[in-house]
């Protein structure tokens, strides 16, 4: 251990602990104890604090006997003449600033300080703050600053974070030598889809300046969150670590050497600090070192070489004007590059041919139409996608064909109708994963940056912006990107790739015509795909990366509880890769029908949660119900006044009639532990005929959140029919009306809701 870091690090720590300590007096004078305290849109209280020590903050006063735990950790500056190994006050020191740092940003978000407001920002993907100022009229207005990540964008990156495509995260504190850099370095990590956390500031200058400038879009959306322009923001990214493992791991608030240790192990992220290392900087990184995570600065520091607490360096130095690169773009190149090596982070990506950067970091990204150069489908035009195998002699691998004119004639904002027919071919090919493999086409298209893929099959809608046109980006692109995916993503399955682009008019109507024949072939095969029609269902056991004692069984009528794993998915899945997360489960014997048991499936749910689930129930909440890990989509949740359930969507962030937001309920429903009564499902579960159906289906579903309502309008009114009472999504009660038990209970009666006179459903 470095005497010169542990000095500073531990002089900041001071530092900041003091600083705390005077805001705080100065809030409890200002606003009183009883003041609540609270980051936005989580169930984890503040979750550094929470996390570490197991105190549930909720008011000014509760900071009190934090901050003096903080202070305890403190330890004197090393004396000149003594030599000891530092490490241990070090990390104690940093571990008092992530405290002291954390109680900060609370005061500040009660003085309406946080999040940070920001000329010129404009935030892609929301966390329910208004981003725009009042004098956003003008046009050249400002926005606000991320603050935290809420509970909602945690889970719903979940899924990415455990299947690897999104590989780890970076925390980029400072400002990059030039703009240029900075640009540079956040393409670098997107590329890689890796998270990148933005905060801090050199001299006043912070890297969301550099990158606002240059007009990079920030956001949930392109995996670039601004947390703040001073250090003490980067906090967030902490906090964001600890409640992966409340989350994802199944721990509980307190439980900090667990919390840290599965940190180290489960989730692979890096600081990189750009520019001068002040005091503070050095107080923050050994916080981060605490969590396994190490400190990459582009400045001469002295490094910190493996000891224990991390089987990599802790603190590497890499001053960016010695980095051995032709200019400043291939230094920053090589500087992420280090950061990855040193982490381990494992990174994925396939080589795709087209003139804009690419990656799962753009899926997300929109094209508004004033930035549009085209579209294809939407209101004005049509555009479908018509992937399906063929025999291999007929199939030219990597021949891509666009049949029709280009779109260069076409005024700008113009439209026009496109068809993309994808054949493929492979000894491992079945038609039944056409339309897995079909699907992908969605998330292929949108990591091209600058193009927006929407919809799919015969109402897909495809946006290419002015910029990705200028770059050269054109219709033969989409075939090139789709050739390349497939082969890196599905090559197991897939030998041959071909694609056409049909503008042609009557050549495209004639392959719209069979597509949509293909469409009604496989909706039919769909819906004679029942649990009852096949002898094995599938494990999924991705999630274990991050909830190790969770196993999701997929039948073809109950998809995974992340709403990405349907039935045909998980076969799919088995034969690109026989040993990985999903396997068949033999169904063996069935043990009763009605709640749907089979030894199979039990024998199964031991081993694959390592003897924490004995039975598992496919159709009962109420008995033996599935285990959730943490990426579910909705909760179903037992309201025994009732008589039924609320269903409540991970998008809903009001209150519920059981007095718990999702966020809360969600502590409840995930970490891999049966619950009966609550139960984390994906939505397209609730319209299965097989939907809790041994505790009397849908009709139990008293409430539900409007956004299900809407954004499953059609397929909720076809379950409606078929419980043969046409009215009855309306008789549920949502959000909008009802929000406590009593309410609840009146408007059942009110709407002659079936539940009310069911069987008792325990
Ligand atoms: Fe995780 Fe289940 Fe989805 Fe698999 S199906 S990724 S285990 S939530
Ligand atoms: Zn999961």
């Amino acid at each position: 251990m470095s005497r010169y870091i542990a000095t500073r690090a531990i002089r900041g720590a001071n530092a900041l602990v003091t600083e705390a300590e005077v805001m705080l007096r100065q809030a409890l004078a200002d606003k009183g104890s009883d003041t609540p305290v609270a980051f936005p849109n989580t169930a984890y209280y503040l979750p550094l604090i929470f996390g570490m020590t197991g105190q549930e903050i909720e008011t000014v006063g509760q900071l009190s006997p934090i901050l003096e735990h903080a202070r305890e950790l403190l330890h004197p500056l090393p004396s000149d003449s003594k030599w000891t190994p530092y490490l241990g006050e070090t990390l104690d020191s940093g571990m008092a600033t992530l405290l002291a740092a954390e109680i900060i940003e609370a005061i500040r978000f009660v003085y309406g300080l946080q999040p940070e407001p920001l000329e010129g920002i404009h935030l892609a993907g929301g966390t329910g703050y208004s981003f725009t100022s009042p004098d956003n009229g003008s046009g050249n207005g400002g926005g606000y600053l991320n603050g935290p990540i809420d509970d909602i964008q945690l889970r719903s990156w979940g899924i990415q974070l455990v299947d690897g495509r999104m590989p780890g995260f970076a925390a980029i504190v400072g400002a990059a030598k030039s703009n240029e850099v900075a640009v540079k370095l956040v393409r670098e990590l997107q590329r890689r889809n890796i998270l990148t956390f933005l905060s801090g500031n050199v001299n006043g200058r912070s890297i969301i300046h550099q990158l606002v400038e240059e007009g990079v879009e920030l956001g949930y959306d392109t995996y670039t969150v601004p947390f703040g322009t001073d250090t003490l923001s980067a906090i967030y990214a902490l906090g964001f670590a600890v409640r992966s493992a409340l989350t994802f791991g199944g721990m509980k608030g307190g439980m900090a050497r667990e919390i840290l240790l599965y940190n180290k192990e489960r989730v692979f992220a890096f600081v990189l600090a750009l520019g001068e290392v002040d005091d503070l900087k050095y107080a923050a990184a050994a916080g981060a070192i605490n969590f396994g995570f190490p400190v990459i600065a582009d400045t001469v520091i002295p490094e910190i070489l493996p000891t224990g607490v991390t089987t990599y360096e802790h603190v590497v130095s890499m001053p960016f004007n010695e980095i051995d690169g032709a200019d400043d773009l291939e230094r920053a190149e090589i500087l992420v590059q280090k950061c990855i090596e040193v982490r381990g982070v494992k990174v994925r990506i396939a080589d795709v041919p087209v003139p804009v950067p690419y990656g799962s970091a753009f899926e997300g990204e929109v094209v508004r139409k004033a930035d549009m150069r085209v579209e294809f489908g939407g209101k004005r035009s049509r555009c479908f996608e018509y992937l399906h195998m063929a025999d291999l002699d007929d199939v030219t691998d990597g021949k891509i064909e666009v049949v029709g004119p280009a779109f260069d004639h076409l005024d700008p904002q113009g439209h026009m109708d496109m068809g993309i027919v994808v054949q493929v071919a492979g000894r491992q090919m079945q038609p039944d994963f056409e339309p897995v493999l079909e699907r992908q086409v969605h998330y292929f298209i949108n990591g091209a940056s600058g193009i927006q893929h929407i919809g799919q099959r015969d109402i897909a809608w495809i946006r290419i912006s002015n910029a990705a046109a200028e770059k050269g980006f054109n219709l033969e692109h989409f075939g090139k990107i789709l050739h390349a995916r497939f082969h890196a993503d599905f090559g197991a399955i897939v030998d041959k790739v071909q694609v056409t682009i049909y503008t042609d008019p009557d050549q495209l109507q004639d392959w719209l015509a069979e597509a949509r024949e293909a469409y009604q072939f496989r909706n039919r095969r769909l819906a004679d795909l029942t649990d009852n029609a096949v002898d094995e269902f599938y494990s999924c056991t991705l999630c274990q990366s991050f909830a190790p004692d969770h196993v999701c069984i997929v039948s073809p009528e109950r998809l995974g509880l992340c709403g990405a794993y349907n039935w045909l998915d998980c076969k799919a899945s088995f034969n690109i890769n026989p040993t990985g997360p999903n396997q068949p489960i033999k169904l063996g014997s069935l043990l009763d029908d009605v709640k749907g048991y089979w030894t199979g499936v039990n024998d199964y749910a031991r081993s694959g949660s390592h003897g924490s689930v004995e039975t598992v129930s496919m159709y009962s909440i109420m008995e033996n119900p599935m285990t959730a890990c943490g990426c579910f989509e909705c909760i179903v949740m037992l309201i025994p006044e009732s008589n039924g359930v609320m269903v409540v969507s991970r998008e809903d962030t009001s209150m519920t009639p059981a007095g718990m937001t999702f966020s809360t309920l969600a502590g409840m429903a995930g970490g891999g532990l049966q619950t009966p009564g609550v139960m984390g499902v994906g939505k397209f579960y609730l319209v299965s005929p097989k939907f809790i159906s041994a505790d009397g289906g849908f009709k139990r579903v008293v409430w539900m959140s409007s956004v299900l309502k809407e954004t499953m309008a059609d397929e909720l009114q076809a379950v409606a029919e078929r419980e043969g009472d046409p009215d009855l999504i309306g008789k549920s009660a949502d959000e909008r009306s009802v929000s406590t038990v009593d309410d609840l209970l009146a408007w059942l009666e009110q709407h002659n809701h079936p539940a009310l006179v069911m069987d008792a459903i325990f």
